[in-house]
Order: structure tokens, then sequence, then C-alpha cells
């Protein structure tokens, strides 16, 4: 019998031994191809030899020293290469353990940034329904799925939510493209209005929302007109790219796509590619410099800040997708998984809606496509889909909406970004069995 303490209390998971590729093999010897990268994680496949080489290596010289006495070389050199390749403005890198620290780092920041700039009043976030940043309580409390909150509130930070930007769901067919962009980003603004021009700390956003819809963009123009929004009333712009970060959705920050710097950026999961616990938050040097010049000190950390051993990993990692240019590969499979995905399923009477970049695709799962009705919840498609599916021989991850009734079912694939052509193509044949 097992002594962990699982997720689900419900059925047994084969023992994983061993990772090969795009592979991972149970006890028993059968093979699963990794079409969701865990979730959305495995970049390189599993046991890359570079990574593996680097974590030993930096075992044998220094597996542990606290921040507070000293920085390491891993960790100077990942933050450098990190900000060598950011967005515009992005100047500080905070190393930690994951994508839920990264953005309680990120919430902090921000409220410690409007505090020492003498508006301690700045207490309020905005953020979006139906999108996740992480399960502790911080950052659950900015999560805008109510089913995963409700049970646990009252939660620790003053939030509130806006629409997604989700046009399959929501732009009418009398709205362009440009105009629905624009409409629903102007939710924001009407959202800081009605809480008070100065009441605002922070609005956090997934560039493409990932683990409850499963990869949905937001259209041309709906970052700018938040980001300009988020100039105008003074609030800090935090884009939470955990999942669609690191080269997945064919840029190396997500955001690149929609030609926005944010003020705060998280990522975690594909940084350390399965390897290592890591995540960061990125600052801007004018966010940086408040608290530097202020207090001089951020009231926030964890034992394992900047650990040598992740940030080896995290190097590694980041410089095999610089220097393989795997974002550009992930562009070139990612049309390739489009084509096939669209060629498969577009037609099919329980498919609504295909959508994602790179190799980050949802496709979204409706019993009435002209309505967009999706299944009730005790049919949970997308869970069963993924138990077929897993039997097959394929890990695809399942996201059910119909969980708080407001839309469909999406299964998420985000395979690594060495899978081949042929690869692909397997995956999306034992996908279209299981469905
Ligand atoms: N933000 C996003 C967008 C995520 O997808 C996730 C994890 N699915 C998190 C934050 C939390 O990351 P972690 O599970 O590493 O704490």
């Amino acid at each position: 019998m097992s002594h962990i303490f699982p997720r689900s209390c419900h059925g047994s998971r084969p023992v994983a031994v061993s990772g090969d590729g795009c592979f991972i093999i149970d006890q028993s010897g059968k093979c699963y191809f990794d079409g969701s990268g865990g979730a959305a994680v495995s970049c390189l496949g599993h046991s890359n030899p570079h990574v593996v080489e680097a974590i030993k290596e930096q075992l044998d010289s220094l597996a542990y020293a606290h921040t507070r006495f000293f920085t390491s070389l891993p960790a100077e050199e990942l933050a450098s290469l990190l900000i060598a390749h950011a967005p515009e403005g992005l100047e500080k890198v905070y190393l930690v353990s994951g994508g839920s620290e990264a953005v309680e780092s990120a919430i902090k920041l921000a409220r410690q940034y409007h505090v020492e700039r003498g508006e301690p009043q700045r207490r309020h976030v905005i953020a979006r329904r139906q999108s996740y940043h992480g399960n502790t309580l911080g950052a659950l409390a900015v999560g805008g799925n109510e089913w995963r909150r409700a049970q646990y509130a009252p939660l620790l930070v003053d939030v509130s939510h806006i629409a997604p930007c989700y046009e399959y769901m929501d732009r009418s067919a009398d709205e362009t493209v440009e105009d629905y962009g624009l409409r629903v980003a102007n939710e924001l603004e009407a959202e800081i209005l009605r809480l008070g021009k100065d009441a605002v700390m922070a609005f956090i956003a997934e560039p493409v929302v990932g683990a409850t819809l499963g990869a949905v963009p937001a259209v041309p123009g709906y970052f700018k007109r938040i980001r300009e929004i988020c100039n105008q009333y003074g609030v800090l712009l935090i884009l939470d790219e955990v999942m669609c970060g690191m080269g997945r959705t064919g840029y190396l920050y997500a955001c690149e796509a929609d030609e926005v710097s944010p003020d705060i950026l998280c990522i975690a999961k594909g940084l350390g590619a399965g390897f290592q616990p890591i995540g960061a938050m990125l600052c801007t040097g004018a966010v940086y410099d408040t608290i530097a010049k202020g207090s001089g000190f951020f009231q926030h950390g964890h034992t394992y800040l900047g650990h040598p051993v992740a940030a080896a990993a995290g190097r590694a990692v980041l410089k095999n997708i610089i220097d393989r240019d795997l974002v550009s590969q992930v562009r070139e499979r990612g049309r390739f998984l489009e084509r096939k995905l669209r060629e498969r399923f577009a037609a099919h009477p329980y498919v609504g809606d295909i959508r994602g970049r790179g190799l980050f695709w949802g496709i979204e799962f409706v019993q009435d496509r002209m309505g967009k009705e999706p299944f009730p919840p005790e049919v949970n498609l997308a869970n069963r889909l993924q138990k077929v599916a897993f039997e097959a021989g394929l890990l695809c991850y399942p996201m059910s909406g119909t969980r708080d009734g407001k839309n469909g079912d999406h299964m998420l694939l985000a395979p690594p970004f060495i899978a081949s052509e042929a690869e692909l193509l397997g995956m999306v044949d034992m996908l279209e069995k299981a469905i």
C-alpha cells in the first residue's frame, strides 16, 4: 500500500521509472508520449544530458549557500541570461522555487512598491475570471476559479475579477476582433474607476491562459490597451508566464507576441524543464529602485531562494533553448501541429474551438457547436478523454471549465520542444482514437 498522500484519493497511478526524450516509461515497461510536457514543464524532454551534467557538476562543487550571506555563480549567470533576452525594462530577477512562489512574490512586491511610494491605500488586485495563478493562499486569491477559492475563503488578498480575453466564447458575431479586444480590456478601466482611482495596486493576467481554459491567447491589441490603462492609473502590470513562458508559445517570453512589457513577470515550469523546483520573478528597474532607494529590503523571502543547483539547472535549460534556437523550432513544429489538429478535429461535432500558439494548444469540447453549449458537468468529457488517452499511452492535460458552469471542457497539449513531426503526428493519431 502506498503511504503517499495523493492529490486525488480515487484510483491509483502507475509508478514512473524513467524518462527518455518525449517519453515516460512506467514500472511495467509501458511508454507514454508526454503530450502535455507534464503540465507544460518538460520542454527539453526527459533526461536532457546537458541539464543532468550541469546539476551533477553543481552538486559536486556546492549544493547550498543561504542568500543572506552569498550569491552564487549559477544564480548570477541565470539572472543575466534571463535579463539579456527579457522584454524591455525588466532588469532584476528574484529566483524562487516554483510558480506559486513567483506569483506570491509578485503580489507582495507590488504591495511593497506602493507602500514605499507613499500610497499604502493601493491594496486591491484586479485579476481575470477563469485564470490560474497557483495554489498558495495569495496566488489562489487572485486566481479566477470560483470553485477553487470558495472553500478557503476569506482569502488574504483584496481582489476582484474581470472577464478574460476569450474570443471563442465572448466575441459577438457583429463585433470586429479589434473592437472585442478593446471592449474586454476596457473592463479593467471600469473596474479601476469603480474601486477608486488610487485603490488598485496591480492587474495580473496570463498572456496565454493555460491551466483553466487550455491555451487561449488574447486577441491583438488587447494587452496594449491593458498596458495603457495600467500606465494611466499607476497600476502595476503583472504577467504570469509560469505556464506559457520560456519558449512554449514560440516566443521566449510569451508577452513578446502581444508587444507589451510588464512591470513584473513570473516564470517557472519550463525554466527548470522538470529538473529542479525553480521559478523566477522579474521586475523593472523602476520597481526595483523604489525598494532599493526606500527601505532597501524586500520583506519577503524563502530558505531556498536562488538555490545554486536549481539555478544551474535553469541556466543549462535556458542556454539549451537559446543555443539550439529551440524557440524557432517551436514555431515551426507548432505550425505543423496546428495544421494537423485542424485537419483532424476542426469538423468534429463536439469540437468547438482549437486555439493556441507555438507548442501550446487547447481543444475545447462543447455539446453543440453552433450554440457553443458546454457539456453538463457530470459528463466531464475532458477528464474521461484524458483517461482513455492515458490507457493508450498519451499524456494530455484536461481542464473542465464546466465546473463553474460557464464554458466547455478543454484539453491542453504542450509537447516537448524536441518532439519531431513524426512524434507530433503520433500524438494527434492517439488523440483522434481517444476522441
Ligand atoms: N501560474 C500559472 C499560470 C500556472 O499555470 C501555474 C501552475 N499550473 C502556477 C502559476 C503555479 O505554479 P506551481 O504549480 O509551480 O506553484
